[in-house]
């Protein structure tokens, strides 16, 4: 029997980069999944290739309204949440191939960081919450970073969105402790090969990691019943020792 086999499982940032690779590996293990993000050409082409059950439902994560729709699309498909994989995320390395110093900073960019990558889970969360509550069960994934533990110059928003991010995990599972959820972070542990890292020459790509490098520990995350590690917050391979 798959890992997974029937579970529901919604990814946000599921059009590429790791959130497409954990996507890909949940369907392999016989979840029903749910694709979201803003791109839905690019996800209808990713489902049309999977062997399992999905569902494409386009979302801005900042956008409360369309993440109640996107939730409410997925009850409806499906009738419950097993898992929230909270992917999406923007860095303004990504969006302007280098570092930002603070004074650099436009107010408009660093709403648009902290809006995705924080804001976008406090949406996710809160519109599955009531519905895991309801089964006692159900398992909340925040895809951190390393920069969610230490820091370094140039990624002012970025930083502080990830630190931001390991708060609302362990807030998440303080209050859904002897509800049947887990909330966790995980992180790939590097830089991993996908659109945030386009600028980089080549001679700076060979350390980088393939986009697979979350999916283990995705996939025994997302297989945790009620009572499971909650509250922890670590990188892939770090899960894959805790949890395998
Ligand atoms: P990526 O290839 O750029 O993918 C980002 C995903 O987020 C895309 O699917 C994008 O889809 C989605 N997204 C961006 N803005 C959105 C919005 N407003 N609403 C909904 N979806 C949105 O980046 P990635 O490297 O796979 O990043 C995935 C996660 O891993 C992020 O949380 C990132 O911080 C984290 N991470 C990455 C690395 C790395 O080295 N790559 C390292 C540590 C942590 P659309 O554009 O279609 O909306």
């Amino acid at each position: 029997m798959p890992a997974l086999a029937d579970d529901v499982i919604v990814v946000t940032g599921a059009s590429r980069g790791l959130g497409r690779a954990m996507v890909e590996r949940f369907s392999d293990e016989g979840a029903r999944v749910v694709l979201t993000a803003r791109d839905e050409e690019r996800m209808d082409e990713i489902a049309t290739d999977l062997p399992g059950e999905s569902l494409v439902v386009p979302a801005d994560v900042r956008d409360a309204d369309a993440v109640e729709r996107a939730v409410a699309r997925t009850i409806e498909e499906f009738d419950r949440v097993d898992t929230l994989v909270n992917n999406a995320g923007v860095s303004l390395l990504g969006m302007y191939d280098g570092r930002n110093r603070l004074e650099e900073i436009s107010e408009e960019d660093w709403d648009t960081v902290l809006e995705v990558n924080l804001k976008g889970v406090f949406l996710f969360t809160r519109a599955v919450l009531p519905h895991m509550y309801e089964r006692e069960s159900g398992n909340i994934v925040n895809v951190s970073s390393g920069l969610g533990r230490h820091s370094i110059a140039g990624a002012g928003p970025y930083v502080s969105s990830k630190w931001g991010l390991e708060g609302l995990t362990r807030t998440t599972a303080l209050e859904a402790e002897d509800r049947g959820v887990n909330a966790n972070a995980v992180d790939p542990g590097g830089r991993v090969d996908t659109a945030i890292w386009d600028h980089l020459p080549d001679d700076e790509r060979e350390e980088i990691l393939d986009p697979d490098v979350m999916n283990d520990a995705a996939v025994l995350l997302a297989a945790q019943g009620p009572d499971g590690v909650s509250g922890e917050s670590m990188p892939a391979e770090e899960w894959e020792q805790r949890l395998g």
